[in-house]
């Protein structure tokens, strides 16, 4: 067993999307709420975090370092996390400082988290300088990586996968957004460890990050090593969908915005604008050319992300604009 500290709401619900189904004529949707996983909003990074920390917590850390772009969810949940384990948090963020807090910014400054912004330097290079700085001033600085995605964050959701098996819930197929890899590359790996057996179809959001094929497989490889198995893992075998992303990185285009739409006026749930509105409309979009069978019984894993929504603002709504 990896040792983790409690931070997460868990089991995470898990139900039917009855309307949203019956508008498209099937297949059979579910929907794994890891929008709710508690802390700080929520999200799928508080379930990498409790074994994260853990590791921050035994090399007796006194602060935490994390990186992301400016709307992070992983940065805004990582500064909730400091909080709790009485650990000071500083937020490596990309870009310049827009001087508004929107969003996700001002839950960072709320969560107590020291912002610090990278601007034309790259991210883990202004990870790093921010380590040497902190560990000069004496401080007992931690890094955790950009997504909370190595291998011991993300055997958080090879854990998930087994939460799911025993909520008697075996979807032929769950559809999960992958960015810096490790929801879905944890999801691979506890899928082999405890015999979940239907398709993992991962939606990849972004060019650069870590969703590529042979990184997914090698942090499914180091998960496995990690809960003490050898897996074998083929880079073909990974079901990772690459053309939804063309729009680029945090740019809502019309299928995302139809996605928000359906699930907020058919269920009353809500998707953020960067990551699970793209990886619906990918699922979506699969369903409509026939790829996903209307006989399926498929879970959507809902990773979070909503407080992006008021950075977006009317970027969002059906008709951009209308409101603004
Ligand atoms: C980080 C994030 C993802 C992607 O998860 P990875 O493990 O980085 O692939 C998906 N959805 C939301 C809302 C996120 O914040």
């Amino acid at each position: 067993m990896i040792p983790k500290v409690k931070l997460a709401q868990l089991p995470t619900p898990a139900h039917r999307l009855q309307r949203l189904s019956e508008e498209l004529g099937g297949p059979e949707l579910w929907i794994k709420r890891d929008d709710l996983t508690g802390l700080a909003m929520g999200g799928n990074k508080v379930r990498k975090l409790e074994y994260l920390l853990a590791e921050a917590v035994a090399q007796d850390a006194d602060t935490l370092i994390t990186a992301g772009a400016a709307q992070s969810n992983h940065c805004r949940q990582t500064a909730g996390a400091a909080g709790r384990v009485g650990m000071h948090c500083v937020l490596v963020l990309g870009g310049d400082d827009p001087g508004t807090r929107p969003g996700n910014l001002l839950l960072d400054e709320l969560l107590g988290a020291e912002i610090v912004w990278a601007g034309e330097a790259g991210l883990n290079d202004a990870m790093q300088a921010e380590f040497d700085r902190l560990a000069a001033d004496g401080r007992r600085p931690h890094l955790i990586p950009i997504g909370g995605s190595n291998a011991r964050g993300a055997a958080a959701y090879a854990y998930a996968t087994r939460e799911l098996m025993e909520q008697d819930l075996r979807p032929d197929r769950i559809v999960v957004a992958s960015s810096s890899g490790g929801t879905l590359a944890g999801l691979l790996a506890g899928a082999r460890l405890f015999g979940y057996t239907g398709q993992i179809t991962g939606i990849r959001i972004a060019k650069f990050g870590g969703a590529e094929r042979d990184r997914l497989v090698e942090l499914a490889k180091g998960v496995g090593e990690l809960i003490g198995e050898n897996l074998d893992i083929s880079p073909q075998a990974v079901d990772i969908r690459e053309g939804y992303m063309d729009a680029g990185y945090g740019i809502v285009t019309d299928r995302e915005r139809d996605a928000i739409d359906r699930f907020a006026r058919l269920e009353g749930i809500l998707l953020d604008p960067v990551y699970t509105a793209r990886a619906a409309a990918g699922m979506l979009d699969l369903i409509h050319r026939g790829e996903i069978s209307k006989d399926e019984r498929v879970l959507f894993w809902h990773t979070g992300g909503a407080p992006a929504l008021f950075a977006y603002g009317s970027q969002v709504m059906d008709q951009p604009g209308a409101m603004s």
